[in-house]
């Protein structure tokens, strides 16, 4: 099951909320009761992978072109 990245706009908490894909559009409260919150694009979004480094495991910015 993917895990979605929110953020509590009232707050600025961040939270992870492990839901089915069919679920991932409903909304989140913060753990601190908020409801107006923002879901984040993270993993769930990376289908293809023009940005992910292709299988070193590591923390992947040297490579990219990013670090000059
Ligand atoms: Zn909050």
């Amino acid at each position: 099951m993917p895990t979605y990245e929110f953020r509590c706009r009232e707050c600025g908490t961040t939270f992870d909320v492990k839901r089915p894909m069919s679920a991932a559009g409903d909304p989140a409260a913060c753990p601190t009761g908020h409801e107006d919150t923002v879901k984040l694009l993270t993993m769930a979004g990376l289908s293809g992978s023009a940005a992910a480094p292709a299988g070193g495991g590591g923390g992947g910015c040297c490579g990219g072109g990013c670090c000059g």
